[in-house]
């Protein structure tokens, strides 16, 4: 920490940082992005739409769930204290219908799960604990007052607020809101989002490939990436490395909600996206965040658009668009809760280095073993090595100042993907 200042002004001298700017901590720089995230206006879809939207609107149960009091269990509904013993069976209730009887002392309706209780009883002796007879049933065991009776209300309570705003709809919500008969809801807009990919030396995938030519893989990883967030991807191809071009195709994005661009945002001869942000006017928030892979990240606000830099690495501009723009477009949809991704502890299997200043991120496999999660590093970890986001689903974190962590320590690991057993 000490030499910290020194780094920092031979960083000046030779020009890697401009003056009043240094490497932000990643912690700082999300929280800079979100703080400059518009919440998008809502719109009212059809539920068949509503998968992966964040609700924007409270949802009260307009009745309550169950509507009335009804068996859990297939079986006879009895007055508790006839049981054990032998009883007239008096009416059958399959479930959506209605008893015609009343259970009195010494008889059973038979009944269905989630068939409402007959009157008179006040506990279902389920089928397991009887001979199933149907003109007369033993009971077999006794019963107390309530047993195997699913209360009215006891789901949603008419009135009661069952699902916030700012929740994302998931299968669960679904059917919450189909409970309740909620046929239309109001939903966050999807966000657009350009994607420009700089870089002379890209081409595209059907594109013959000569020598010193890339193909351009980070539209294909950060449109996927977009979707996945929920937001709608606009690829606006690929951008040549000059001022100008690069100048004219930020203008040509800006009808988007955000704008990504991948590449161009380091410090070398032909990296102009800086340039051609400031030409534009564009008010940079900052330019490098202190992590590897992706340190060289900007963030701008030009004409009430968000502009993202990412860096060209393809594992870099994977690993910042998971750390900034997923949650940005999760907090534009109106997402309230959790909109960065969850860090859990995990064993790593193998030792990790530190990188100085900034933290590190390593790619894992993490599956769930014995009952704790246990990460395992693949062994390619080059932020221009694609084929190590490969079944990776967390980033290990080696925090910024530690030299090294042992095989065997538990570190806290950014989960970006499904947790499977081992
Ligand atoms: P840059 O940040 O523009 O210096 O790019 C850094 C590295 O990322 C270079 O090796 C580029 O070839 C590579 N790269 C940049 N853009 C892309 C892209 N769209 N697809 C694949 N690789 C890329
Ligand atoms: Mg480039």
């Amino acid at each position: 920490m000490d030499d910290a200042p020194r780094v920092y002004d031979l960083a000046v001298t030779f020009g890697v940082l401009r003056s009043g700017e240094g490497m932000l901590a990643v912690d700082d720089a999300q929280q800079r992005v979100l703080a400059e995230v518009p919440v998008l206006e809502s719109e009212r879809i059809a539920l068949d739409e509503a998968h992966g939207r964040v609700l924007r609107e409270e949802i009260h149960a307009p009745f309550d769930v169950p509507e009335g009091d009804n068996t859990a269990m297939d079986g006879y509904a009895v007055r508790a204290e006839d049981a054990p013993g032998t009883l007239r069976v008096i009416d059958d209730v399959p479930a959506g219908s209605i008893a015609r009887e009343r259970v009195e002392r010494g008889t059973a309706i038979r009944i269905m799960t989630g068939a409402l209780m007959p009157d008179g009883a006040d506990a279902v002796a389920q089928v397991e604990i009887t001979d199933a007879g149907s003109e007369m049933v033993n009971v077999f065991k006794s019963l107390t007052s309530g047993a195997n009776i699913r209360r009215r209300g006891e789901d949603m309570r008419a009135g009661d607020v069952v699902i916030e705003s700012g929740t994302p709809i998931r299968a669960a919500e679904l059917a919450v809101l189909a409970s309740v008969q909620k046929s239309r809801v109001d939903v966050g807009r999807r966000p657009t989002v350009a994607i420009l990919s700089t870089g002379d030396e890209l081409i595209g995938i059907d594109e013959p490939r000569t020598p010193g030519k890339v193909v351009n893989s980070n539209a294909w990883a950060l449109a996927a990436l977009v979707r996945e967030a929920g937001a709608i991807p606009r690829p606006l191809g690929i951008v040549r490395d000059t001022r100008e071009a690069t100048i004219a195709a930020i203008e040509s994005a800006l009808e988007s909600d955000f704008v990504l661009s991948s590449g161009g945002v380091s410090v070398g001869a032909y990296d102009f996206v800086k340039d051609a942000l400031d030409a534009l006017g564009a008010e940079t928030k900052f330019w490098q965040v202190a992590m590897k892979p992706g340190k060289p990240v900007v963030l701008s606000r030009l004409r009430s658009k968000l502009y993202f830099g990412l860096p060209g690495n393809p594992v870099s501009s994977m690993v910042s668009f998971l750390l900034f723009v997923a949650p940005s477009i999760r907090k534009a949809m109106g997402q309230t809760k959790n909109v960065l991704p969850p860090i859990a502890n995990t064993r790593v299997m193998s030792a990790l280095k530190g990188a100085g200043e900034r933290r590190v991120y390593y790619r894992v496999r993490v599956v769930a073993r014995d009952g704790e999660l246990v990460a395992y590093p693949k062994t390619a970890q080059g932020s221009g090595t694609l084929t190590s986001m490969l079944d990776a689903n967390g980033l290990a974190i080696v925090e910024a100042g530690v030299a090294r962590i042992e095989a065997g320590a538990v570190v806290g690991t950014v989960i970006i993907g499904a947790v499977l057993a081992e």
